[in-house]
């Protein structure tokens, strides 16, 4: 899809079906604890804008969801300012591309936070049984374990793609480019 067809009253389900682990993970964290800490922030934020979330609309979507733990004011004081950062729109207007895989599995994660890359950075037995919460086949979490275990992270990824879409992946080097391969597996 191009910019402006994503729409963010449709991001719950494009978790469930169109996002890598890495973003579904941060979707959810931020859907049960209405906040994530700074890298998260930037890591998700990032994506949305890759995938073609516009800025009155990702502006919108992190307003409502921190909204419900703080009031608008301090949204505005404390939050606003990052969300427009990441479109460019504020301190050197860089226009920042979304993280690739390589940077993502790169990065170090503290606890509480909840970017990174969830085959480099879960343990292997949570992983596992997420994997199974989600309704991922057995054979398939035993396979992903395997190459997590053996830091395959990005095969692993591949192989949560097949699961989920019944279909090989190119090769996923990069969130956004497994989000348009899956719209494109989708018939969206
Ligand atoms: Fe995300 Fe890349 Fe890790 Fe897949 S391999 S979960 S796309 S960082």
């Amino acid at each position: 899809p191009k910019g402006g067809e994503i729409c963010i009253e449709d991001l719950d389900q494009h978790a469930k079906t169109s996002y890598p682990l890495c973003m579904r993970f941060l979707h959810e964290a931020l859907r049960s604890n209405h906040h994530l800490r700074h890298f998260g922030r930037l890591q998700y934020g990032l994506f949305l804008k890759g995938i073609g979330v516009s800025l009155q609309d990702a502006m919108r979507f992190w307003r409502d969801e921190f909204t419900k733990i703080m009031d608008v004011d301090k949204f505005e004081k404390s939050h606003a300012y990052n969300v427009r950062y990441n479109y460019g729109q504020e301190g050197r207007r860089t226009n920042y591309t979304p993280y690739s895989c390589m940077k993502i599995i790169c990065t170090s994660v503290g606890p509480g936070e909840h970017h990174g890359c969830p085959f480099k950075h879960s343990d292997v037995q949570i992983l596992a049984n997420k994997l199974k919460a989600y309704g991922i086949a057995n054979n398939y979490v035993t396979e992903i374990s395997e190459l997590v275990k053996g830091s395959h992270y990005q095969v692993a990824c591949g192989k949560y793609f097949e699961a989920t879409h019944g279909k090989l992946s190119n090769g996923i080097q990069h969130p956004n480019q497994y989000f348009e391969e899956s719209q494109v597996a989708l018939g969206n």
